[in-house]
């Protein structure tokens, strides 16, 4: 189950909803996701290692960024590609968890997220970082706003 933030601007009200995490829908969301580099949504090399490697398995994880140019946050899918360590019988999809489990999957190509304002590089922030976010707007303090939690999907 995903998590869902709302984090809001101590000074000036700014508010941006980070939905993190994998939801029900995981198994049909990297079926499309892994269809949609096929048909090239997404970078041409994305494209072609997904053609040279058989068994590689994108992380469809939705993750949070944030712009290192403009500190705009966003949350989007990670898109990073991973091989597994052993040859194992073909499975549709990788759990977020086993992709990052060195004894199971190997990372091959970091995808590089870019923002959608300003085109600056995105950064992955964990989820210390998150608790230090600044506002895009204002540099005030964000806070997640707790009254309104809640879980997608
Ligand atoms: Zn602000
Ligand atoms: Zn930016």
């Amino acid at each position: 189950m995903g998590n869902a933030d709302l984090y809001v601007c101590k000074k000036c009200g700014y508010e941006f909803y980070a939905a993190t995490g994998i939801g029900m829908l995981f198994p049909s969301l990297c079926k499309r996701t892994v269809d949609e580099i096929r048909a090239g949504k997404y970078r041409e090399e994305w494209q072609k290692l997904l053609e040279e490697h058989a068994d590689v398995k994108v992380n469809c994880e939705s993750d949070f960024f944030v712009c290192e140019e403009c500190g705009t946050p966003k949350t989007d899918l990670n898109l990073s590609m991973y091989l597994p360590v052993h040859l194992k019988k073909d499975i549709p999809y990788a759990m977020p968890a086993d992709l990052k489990n060195p004894r199971k999957y190997k990372l091959l190509a970091e995808y590089t997220h870019r923002c959608d304002k300003c085109n600056g590089v995105c950064k992955l922030v964990d989820e210390q970082e998150r608790s230090t976010l600044k506002c895009p707007e204002c540099t005030g303090e964000m806070q997640v706003d707790i009254s309104r939690l809640m879980y997608w999907d």
